[in-house]
């Protein structure tokens, strides 16, 4: 039996009628760009997600950038951020004017390390981006008392963290903004590319939707000069109808990561993802590290199922980051995980045989 690392079609088909007729709608109604849709799904967002305001943009990545742009990050700025993620995180650092300074991992939950913020603090730095890696937040009561005792704002990045929570509150509500990602295969996805931002900031809120809208908020009223960053109202459509969905589908993450827990407990090699306390994971992935990753991938993929590594190289080791000479010393758990974590199949279609398989497959690698 074969496993795909996810199957978008499968979830398409569980509610293939209230996606069509809402892409019907989108049409019938011409509502193509801003519109309806798009206020409609901001403000379910914004309600799900426990804010007070919400701003849809083009992506993920879009979301960091216009956060960032309008924190006011500026020329020599540093803004923090952790040594294992998607470039997203920090490419938007650097786009923003900023210098993004890398912290290394924790070595249990792979998410950013709050001793190492604290020991890269200087008087350049600006602000701190947490990402809730693979779905585990980050450890934000520690983050926060850093940001609040040197005067720093927060970005959380919840790309892979729709709906997780931190000794209960919902992730996003910590920092100063919350950026999301609607990519297809992120927890809740659209059709193409989307993205958000909230916030509980009015004010943050208003730049950030103005930059995001060509500087103004009212046609043809430039205050500043922005960009083009829109969710279509296609997307927000579809976004719309799979927003009710969502905290089934998470419910159904973590079964699957349960199953996996207990039944890869014993097989030889794999190390399980480790969920700190008070940290509610709702696994957009489910991370192993392997003592013979690459060989494991390479058994799973002539066993006909799939495997991603997020990410094979961490940020600092890039070749774009060269200009930092980054070396293994400084980041010694992102540089080690590198090379031993792999991420197996898990969506909310996915079947007790495919879990069954995936384990079985895992447990039959030749030593
Ligand atoms: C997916 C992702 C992004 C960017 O989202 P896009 O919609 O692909 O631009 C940012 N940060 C992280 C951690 C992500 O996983």
């Amino acid at each position: 039996m074969n496993v795909p690392f996810a199957d978008l079609h499968a979830q398409y088909l569980s509610i293939k009628p209230e996606v069509d007729a809402a892409i019907a709608e989108v049409i019938r109604t011409s509502a193509f760009i801003r519109g309806p849709f798009v206020q409609k799904f901001e403000a379910e967002f914004a309600a799900a997600v426990g804010a007070q305001h919400c701003i849809s943009c083009a992506n993920g990545t879009d979301s960091l950038y216009i956060a960032m742009h309008a924190l006011g990050v500026k020329p020599g700025d540093e803004v923090l951020t952790t040594a294992h993620s998607w470039i997203s995180t920090s490419e938007t650092i650097s786009q923003a004017g900023g210098t993004p300074v890398f912290c290394d991992t924790d070595a249990q939950t792979f998410t950013i390390d709050p001793a190492q913020i604290e020991a890269r603090i200087t008087s350049r730095t600006v602000g701190i981006v947490p990402v809730h890696l693979y779905g585990q937040p980050a450890d934000m009561d520690a983050i926060m008392a850093i940001a609040r005792k040197h005067g720093l704002w927060v970005i959380e990045d919840c790309a892979q963290a729709h709906l997780a929570r931190y000794k209960g509150q919902l992730v996003g509500s910590f920092g100063n903004a919350a950026s999301y990602s609607f990519y297809p295969g992120k927890n809740l996805g659209a059709m193409g590319d989307a993205g958000a931002i909230t916030t509980n900031d009015a004010a943050l809120a208003q730049r950030m939707a103005m930059f995001a809208r060509h500087g103004g908020i009212n046609k043809g009223d430039h205050q500043i000069e922005g960009v083009n960053s829109r969710l279509d109202g296609l997307q927000a459509a579809v976004l719309s109808v799979k927003l009710p969905h969502l905290a089934a589908w998470t419910r159904r993450r973590q079964a699957i990561a349960q199953q996996y827990d207990e039944m890869l407990a014993h097989t030889p090699g794999v190390t399980r993802p480790t969920c700190a306390s008070g940290r509610e994971h709702v696994y957009h992935l489910y991370v192993i590290r392997h003592e013979n990753r690459d060989r494991l991938v390479q058994h799973l993929s002539t066993q006909g199922i799939q495997t991603v590594i997020s990410y094979p190289v961490a940020l600092p080791f890039l070749p774009c980051y060269s200009r930092f000479a980054h070396r293994p010393e400084e980041f010694p758990n992102a540089h080690r995980n590198q090379s031993h974590i792999v991420s197996i199949p898990i969506f909310p279609e996915m079947t007790a045989a495919h879990v069954a398989r995936v384990v079985e497959a895992i447990g039959e690698l030749p030593a």
